[in-house]
């Protein structure tokens, strides 16, 4: 096993990776920001180092500093939680020139993967199936940009080969819109992902989104853990996630689980991944992967049975996977939900001091965050400060312990999200299951 880990994250995923790093006998080495010397993982960490100031820039995206602290505290590997490093392929690569193990897949599958472009045209080879588009980067001549959209058939979406976050797309309903929309995504992901490039898909108006968790060593075992339904999002973001996907049956998740799995071993997949689809009319379209452990990953762990992050420093170990695909059983239903520090109206941040909270707890009732009574939530990073997650028997029973669990939650002092997730629990469209990505806007009144 590995002997030391460095966490190269912060909240919630910090303290997820912490705790299984403990069972597994690992010890741990927290890096943070100064805005951060209170975070629950750090005062818990064997050793913690400050890498920087509250600017995540500086910090947690720093990767000098975050290689260092792996020097001076003698570490074995660094696991990169999700978001901030986790994939940045020369990250990984300087961790492995530098000694130690990144504990993920290999700098080559990050770099393919994180390029959607490529990622798509790897999938269309492995015999994934992917949303009818460009099929490959957009150029600049105007007519032919035409032309690829009129074969698409409108609307399409315009999005980012670099993009990530639910940002850098666009939906183009008509031909007259295209040119400017071309334009104003390249514009906007040379901003943001400092990376111009684009392509184009078909928008599917009516889809699900569902993701299928895989597991695979790099030693020639890959196995499935089934999907997850991802469609309640807002600006492209999730906000509630459930497993398994309401209508999915065990033969569909069989065919495109399987699918996945071989995938991976075509691709030389290492670590835990995600591969996104959208789901309409029974058919999957792949839309990307991701290629690190997912904030969501917790359902397919209530559902499977499965510590995810255990397997990860296992893999990254260099062991065999300790489980093959006969092992998985999906038993039960779960569904999780993303608490943030926000405003439940406008869904402006709301950073500040918790002055009372009150965990929930009972029967099939998990709450994975770092917030304590007293805690300041900084205003320098993700408003997301905790997970909510239910199981139960069925998918009724998961609902019902998430609305009591939901009213046994009280954060005060800032202002949550807590009242939109009780909303959502309440909606019957929602209690009745398999609600499409725009489900959600559509009932705030946005759209
Ligand atoms: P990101 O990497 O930013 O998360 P994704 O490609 O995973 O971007 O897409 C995020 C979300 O955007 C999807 O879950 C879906 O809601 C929407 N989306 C992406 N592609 C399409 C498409 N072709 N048609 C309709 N919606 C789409």
């Amino acid at each position: 096993m590995l002997d030391k880990v460095v966490i190269a994250n912060r909240g919630e995923i910090a303290l997820r990776i912490l705790r299984a790093c403990k069972e597994l006998g690992i010890k741990t080495v927290a890096v943070h920001s100064t805005a951060d010397r209170s975070l629950k993982h750090v005062l818990l960490a064997d050793e913690s180092i400050c890498v920087g100031p509250p600017s995540a820039t500086e910090s947690y995206l720093n990767i000098p500093r975050i290689i260092s602290a792996a020097e001076v505290t003698d570490a074995t590997a660094i696991h990169p939680g999700y978001g901030f490093l986790a994939e940045n392929a020369d990250f990984a690569e300087q961790v492995e020139n530098s000694g130690f193990i990144f504990i993920g897949p290999t700098p080559d599958v990050i770099r393919t993967m994180g390029d959607k472009v490529a990622a798509i045209n790897t999938m269309k080879k492995a015999g994934v199936p992917c949303v009818p588009g460009s099929d490959g980067p957009l150029g600049d001549n105007d007519a032919e940009n035409l032309a690829i959209a009129k074969r698409i058939g409108y609307p399409v979406i315009v999005k980012a080969a670099g993009g990530g976050g639910g940002r850098g797309m666009r939906m183009v309903r008509k031909e007259a819109d295209l040119l400017k929309s071309i334009t104003a995504t390249q514009t906007e992901a040379r901003a943001a992902f400092g990376n111009p490039i684009v392509y184009m898909e078909k928008f599917l108006e009516n889809p699900r989104h569902i993701e299928i968790q895989v597991l695979a060593d790099g030693q020639g075992n890959a196995i499935h853990l089934g999907e997850r339904d991802c469609s309640m999002q807002r600006r492209h973001q999730k906000v509630v996630e459930e497993a398994p996907a309401p209508g999915i049956t065990p033969e569909i998740r069989k065919s495109i689980g399987e699918r996945c799995a071989q995938a991976c071993l075509e691709i030389g997949y290492r670590g835990a991944g995600t591969f996104e689809f959208l789901y309409e009319n029974g058919e999957f379209y792949f839309i990307e992967m991701n290629t690190r452990i997912q904030v969501e990953h917790t359902i397919t762990e209530m559902v499977t049975g499965i510590d995810l992050v255990k397997e990860q420093l296992r893999i990254a170990a260099g062991l065999p996977l300790s489980i093959s695909q006969e092992d998985v059983v999906v038993r039960g239903y779960s569904i999780e939900c993303r608490i943030n520090a926000e405003d439940p109206q406008t869904f402006i941040p709301s950073p500040g001091v918790i002055t009372r909270f009150h965990s929930p707890g009972g029967m099939g009732v998990r709450w994975d965050s770092h917030i304590y009574a007293d805690y300041r939530v900084p205003p320098n990073y993700d408003s997301m400060i905790g997970k909510l997650i239910t199981h139960g028997d069925t998918r009724d029973v998961a609902i019902a312990r998430m609305q009591i669990a939901l009213g046994e939650l009280i954060i005060e002092g800032i202002k949550t999200n807590i009242p939109l997730h009780q909303s959502i629990m309440a909606d019957q469209n929602f209690q009745k299951g398999g609600t499409n990505i725009h489900y959600l806007e559509k009932k705030l009144g946005i759209n």
